[in-house]
């Protein structure tokens, strides 16, 4: 099922959702089609409170009260009121072993930056501050100069916002609200990196 949403659930290390769609039911369907568990998750993570990223949250923290979900601090309360543990979010850092997020960025969103064998991939959400800032960000808290996979939506972004990012990742998976025009330019100049997303692809890194 595919609505205006975005979600990824990691499953490495440790096993999380980093944002939750736009409502339980799409999560729930979409678990249900992919065969995966949305229960014993470790903890949760929201890019920024937009509905199209926060509105499965509470199914979320139905399935697994009590979890810490980190979050830019405006939507504490809510948070609190669906079953989470609320952790604010302000500076850049290390969340869990190899998870580090960018910091909530103009005080509005975060990016998070996983270490892999094959090298740091960055999660973005909707980008709203820039997806090369949200990845300059998360690079120099985790102290790379490159990323090896940058996933997410890209908010329509200009061009050069793109050129600037094909210089800061090896691998670029544009989704969510990234915006065809993004797309197309990026699948044409940059085919080498380019890597197709849709609801329900499984990445294995
Ligand atoms: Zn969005
Ligand atoms: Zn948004």
């Amino acid at each position: 099922m595919n609505e205006w949403g975005w979600s990824v659930l990691v499953e490495g290390d440790a096993r999380f959702i980093f944002d939750a769609d736009t409502n339980p039911l799409v999560l729930a369907h979409n678990a249900k089609i992919l065969n995966v568990n949305l229960r014993g998750l470790e903890f949760a993570v929201l890019s920024h409170w937009h509905y199209d990223h926060y509105g499965g949250l509470p199914y979320i923290a139905e399935l697994n009260p009590g979890i810490n979900l980190y979050a830019p601090p405006e939507g504490m309360p809510m948070a609190m009121r669906w079953g989470f543990n609320p952790v604010p979010v302000f500076k850049g850092g290390l969340l869990r072993n190899n998870i580090y997020t960018s910091g909530t960025v103009d005080g509005f969103e975060q990016a998070i930056g996983i270490e892999t064998n094959s090298g740091l991939v960055i999660i973005v959400g909707c980008s709203h501050p820039g997806v090369d800032v949200m990845v300059e960000k998360t690079l120099e808290v985790v102290g790379y100069k490159k990323a090896y996979l940058v996933i997410g939506g890209f908010h329509s972004p200009p061009i050069f916002r793109l050129e600037k990012l094909a210089k800061l990742s090896e691998l670029i998976a544009p989704a969510h609200c990234s915006g065809d025009v993004a797309k197309t330019f990026l699948k044409r100049k940059f085919k080498e990196k380019y890597v197709e997303v849709k609801t329900g692809t499984i990445i294995k890194i």
